[in-house]
């Protein structure tokens, strides 16, 4: 048995009595609360010992995203070339290496992980993994960012490792369309994988959409209707130029780049208290940021789209210790840009499958 988990049981028990129903499968909602007030005395007391992270222009980090595999079952057009081609394996951290991340991460006041991909469902050994992040000291929240095709089967595993919540990405309710954006998809999957995110106990389970300008108007109405009758919060997020090296993916953008606020206009008179208008290109949030990412090959990066990058995977396959993690991390936070305003010509382009969305 997991001897951080007897621990916490431990506490539990001289606490509360002597409950022996816990299985370590299942962390409680107790037991959680009293894992990440254990992770708050932790982090209070390294918080004494060290300020929080925070970059050069006074962004407090506390946030990162890590994607544990570029490789995915679906082609989203504006997400991955057709023909796509992936990280050689070896390349590709172990979790036991993406662990030493997060712990050393965890360590210095990085408190919420996403695990994102490519498709992180790809992954064999995901459920284990998430158990593993939740009972890392000073994490706080695991949350995920899924295409939801592999949902059915995993979702009930899922909650119960203590994953605290789930996007799920959904671009149209149009079946046709479905298949022709995700370059054959298939659209009853992901309402399937919707369905089991929610009777898996899920609360507040969102649902991603990117805008697109030839999105059908009744479409996008459908979307709200369908998240709102699932009791789901409904993101539009505005497409990102981020595939332009592709000159294919360059002319959809500038054919299909819709402002959020544009879309909103077009929805007035529908009731949009479950919806969110995510808009990175039109109105960047970057003075708010306060997020690195970790790439499937070590690369930590300090932006998605700018900005430099740190090595962690060199640290981690020369023998390097914690507090070399730790320092990469505290780099890579110091090499976060300037806020920005607008979208220049040193935007990244790279594929946002190997960068984790
Ligand atoms: N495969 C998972 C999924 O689709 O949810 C996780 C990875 S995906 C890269 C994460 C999110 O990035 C998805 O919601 C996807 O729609 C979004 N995304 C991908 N390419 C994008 C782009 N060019 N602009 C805006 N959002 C994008
Ligand atoms: Fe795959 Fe997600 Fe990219 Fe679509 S958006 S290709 S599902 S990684």
């Amino acid at each position: 048995m997991n001897q951080r988990f007897c621990t916490s049981q431990n506490i539990f028990c001289t606490a509360y009595g002597t409950p022996k129903y816990h299985n370590h499968f299942n962390l409680c909602d107790m037991e959680r609360k009293l894992k990440f007030n254990m992770g708050d005395e932790l982090s209070g007391r390294r918080e004494q010992e060290k300020p929080p992270l925070t970059d050069g222009f006074g962004r407090r980090i506390s946030y990162l995203r890590v994607s544990v595999t570029d490789r995915c079952n679906l082609r989203c057009w504006y997400c991955m070339p057709g023909q796509a081609s992936w990280m050689p394996k070896n390349d590709v951290l172990s979790y036991e290496e993406l662990q030493r991340v997060i712990s050393a991460a965890a360590g210095i006041g990085i408190s919420k992980i996403r695990l994102t991909g490519g498709e992180p469902l790809l992954r064999s050994g995901l459920c284990s993994f998430v158990r593993r992040v939740v009972e890392t000291p000073g994490v706080r929240e695991v949350t995920l960012t899924t295409n939801g095709v592999l949902l059915p089967r995993y979702a009930t595993e899922l909650k119960a490792s203590g994953l605290e919540r789930v996007n799920i990405s959904i671009d149209t309710m149009d079946a046709r369309q479905y298949e022709i954006i995700t370059r054959g998809g298939c659209l009853g999957d992901v309402i399937a994988g919707i369905d089991a995110a929610i009777a898996a106990g899920f609360q507040r389970v969102k649902l991603n959409a990117v805008l697109r300008r030839d999105a059908d108007m009744d479409d996008i109405r459908s979307l709200v209707e369908f998240s709102k009758s699932k009791g789901a919060v409904m993101r539009f997020i505005e497409l990102m130029p981020l595939l332009r090296s592709e000159s294919r993916i360059t002319e959809c953008w500038d054919s299909n780049f819709v402002s959020a606020q544009e879309m909103k206009a077009r929805l007035t008179g529908i009731n949009l208290d479950h919806v969110e208008f995510i808009s990175p290109v039109s109105e960047p949030f970057c003075d708010t940021c306060n997020r690195l990412r970790l790439t499937p090959d070590g690369m930590l990066l300090a932006c998605l789209c700018r900005g430099g990058h740190v090595n962690a995977r060199e640290i981690l396959r020369s023998g390097g210790g914690d507090e070399e993690l730790a320092q990469a991390l505290e780099r890579c936070a110091s090499l976060k840009p300037e806020p920005w305003r607008a979208w220049g010509e040193t935007t990244r382009l790279e594929r946002i499958s190997a960068i984790g969305g």
